[in-house]
Parts: structure tokens; sequence; C-alpha cells
């Protein structure tokens, strides 16, 4: 595990309606955590969430995929509702409202039914060579998941032939639990929600848990057990400007582009009652633009392995979007771009909005701009200069 809960403070009068201020009223500092899950916990909240069948999946599709020998397939997705995640039992990641398809009290049949309706409704996995099973936490542990389930899906789908990819944190990649994976999985896709390249976004920004050297170490492990190495970036973490989060994005590309065999950028989009949420809805951060990825897809173009860049909620207000007009057509070719790797698909592709994105990039680096401004497509701009 990811050790104790951070000791990241934020000083409030009241954690349930503090908006993450950082101004100190004098009262009592509360963890962050407690920011996050304040609102999460009320009796109302909990009801809500829990309202689903622990039977029926949070959601299964099929999409295009590219193989690491370059050959295009299809994908199925396969989303459970689990018991989630351990670090957010314990704390959890500023950005991660996964906990809105997690409850106690999915049981082994719970998640053995679901597997089933996954098979149901898409014919058997039809058509399909490459299966994603996405837990909302780290599918091989086994307080969050049942052994004998994930022995089961391990098993079925090596038998089956086909490719599985599975997420986890990088502490619980220990080298006794890998080698278990390896023997029912062999060359099993393990991803791995980095984030950042950098301990300071990890614990500040993020809120992570864990730290670049035990990434490191994870890495090391699946490579003794020949499984492969898939890592996920955040595209603007918050509390750091657009041009910063290029910057970085694009230095953290180049590191851990070499030690992985795939790497899968995620532009923030903002989940609802997390502390990005809370930014969002005070005026405090914007989630990027979709020409910000578009520069960074050109300038990381020749780092060595592949690079995936999915938009979630691509053009929405509450995902990576430009000025309204253009959104769809340049989230397509970022889209395309995945699958192909191929820079044409940017080729006549622009927009008025490409210079007021220009020239947000350069204020952002030449003068001392608060963060999170930016142009906020649900304000005219006369309003977005007035305080929130
Ligand atoms: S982002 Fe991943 S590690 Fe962080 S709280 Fe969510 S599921 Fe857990
Ligand atoms: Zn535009």
């Amino acid at each position: 595990m990811g050790g104790e809960p951070h000791e990241m403070r934020i000083v409030t009068k009241d954690p349930t309606s503090c908006s993450a201020g950082i101004i100190s009223s004098g009262s009592k500092a509360v963890k962050i955590h407690h920011l996050i899950k304040a609102p999460e916990n009320n009796p109302g909240s909990i009801r809500k969430r829990e309202s689903w069948d622990a039977n029926e999946l949070a959601t299964v599709f099929q999409s295009p995929e590219r193989l690491p020998d370059g050959t295009f397939c299809e994908a199925t997705t396969v989303i459970f509702r689990t018991r989630g995640c351990v670090w957010w039992w314990n704390s959890g990641c500023t950005f991660c409202g996964y906990f809105n398809d997690v409850r106690d009290d999915v049981t082994v049949d719970n998640l053995m039914a679901q597997w089933q309706a996954a098979k149901d409704q898409t014919n058997n996995f039809e058509g399909s060579e490459v299966i994603k099973v996405y837990t909302s936490g780290t599918f091989f542990e086994d307080r969050e998941n049942p052994p004998e389930w994930q022995e089961h899906i391990l098993r079925e789908t090596h038998e089956r032939g086909l490719r599985l990819i599975v997420e986890a944190r990088a502490e619980m990649c220990t080298p006794e639990k890998m080698a278990w994976v390896a023997e029912r999985h062999p060359g099993c896709v393990i991803a791995i929600g980095l984030e950042a390249y950098d301990d300071e976004v990890l614990k500040f920004h993020c809120n992570k848990g864990f730290s670049i050297k035990q990434w490191n170490r994870a890495v090391e492990v699946l490579r003794e057990n020949k499984l492969e190495v898939k890592t996920y970036l955040l595209f603007k973490p918050p509390f750091m400007s657009e041009s910063d989060s290029l910057t970085h994005c694009i230095e953290w590309i180049r590191k851990v582009g070499p030690l992985s065999d795939e790497v899968s950028v995620n532009p923030m989009n903002i989940q609802r009652n997390t502390i990005v949420d809370r930014l969002f809805r005070h005026r405090e951060y914007r989630p990027p633009w979709l020409w910000s990825l578009v520069e960074m897809i050109r300038l990381v173009h020749d780092v060595p392995g592949r690079l995936i860049v999915h938009p979630t909620a691509a053009g929405r207000i509450r995902g990576a979007h430009n000025c309204g007009k253009c959104d769809k057509h340049v989230a397509a070719a970022i889209e395309r771009y995945s699958v192909s790797a191929d820079l044409r698909e940017f080729d006549g592709i622009t927009c008025d909005c490409e210079k007021i994105w220009a020239s947000e990039i350069e204020l952002d680096s030449s003068i001392p701009v608060p963060l999170g401004i930016g142009i906020d497509r649900r304000l005219p701009p006369e309003d977005s200069l007035m305080s929130p």
C-alpha cells in the first residue's frame, strides 16, 4: 500500500462547505481527504451512489485498437462495479471520482454475474482480441477483489488467447503477486496510473500516495515477470497552468516512454465531487485545451513506444475543449492519431480559437497569472474578468 494518508493540509472553517480554499481562517486544519469525502459520505450521497444492482456492470463497450505489432483490431472494455480502491478508502487522488461505481458489499458472485453480463452484452466478446478489465482500483489487490475472481478472469482470457489489460497502483505490483499474475496470464498488460513523473506533482497536485521510486520498482518487477507496462499520465493536474501542463507532460512522456510499452495521456476530465470539481466550480480550474494536446502530440511524436491520447468528454465543458465550434474535428483527429500514430491526422485542422489558445500559453509562461484563467465557455469574456 501507499503508506499513510497524506499530511497535506488545508485550513478551513467548515469542511463541508469549503471550496478547497487556501486562505487560512485560523481554525483547525483538516486533511485533504476530508475535504474530498465530506460531501460524499453524507447519507443522501451514499444512498444515491449505492442505488445500483451489484450484479450489473458499470459499463461495457467496444472500440478500435492497435496491437503492439501495429495491426488493427477491436477491444472490449469492461468496467466493473467493485469495492473500489484501497487508496481511496484511506485518502484518494484529487481528481478521482471512481467512488461513484463502488460499494463495500460487492461479492464474488456479483463480480461473476457482471463478467457474465459483459459476455452476454457483447456476444461473448465477438470480434475482440483485447479485453480491458477495469475495477476502479487495482485488479489484483485481494482486499478489493476476491482472488478467485481475479484467477478466473486471468485464466479464462489467457485460455481464449485474448490480450488482457488490467489497472493497478504501483506499490501493489509486488514480486509475489506479479509472479502469481504472470503464471495465470503470461504477458498480461498492467496499466499503472502514474499521472506525473515528478514527486512534487504526485504529492501536492494529485495526492497520489506513491512515489516515482515506487513506480520505477514496479516497472522492474513487471519486466522481471515479462508483463507489459502501460503508463497513464494526467494532462493538467489541478494547481497547474495550461502552459506548465504542456511543458511538464512533454518532459514526462520523454522520461517514461522508453520505460513503458505504451503511454496513455489522460487529459483531465472533471468528475463530480472531487477536489478538481470544487476548483472548477469556483472558476479556479479550466480543463485543458484540445490544441494543447495536438501540440503535445506533435512535440513527442518521435518518442519510441506507442502514445495514446484519449480525451474523455472531449468538447464538453468538463472535458478537454476548445471554442465549441472546432472541438468535434480536433477531438476526432486526436482519437484517430491514437490508433494510427500518423501526424497527418492533423493536416488541415484549424480554427480561429487556436490564436486565443496560443496567447494563453504565452501569457501563462511570461507573466504571473492566477491559476484557472483562460477562456471559459460558460461566461461572456467580460464576465470572466470579474471575481467569482
Ligand atoms: S485514481 Fe486510481 S489510485 Fe487514485 S483514488 Fe482513483 S482508483 Fe485509487
Ligand atoms: Zn475553435
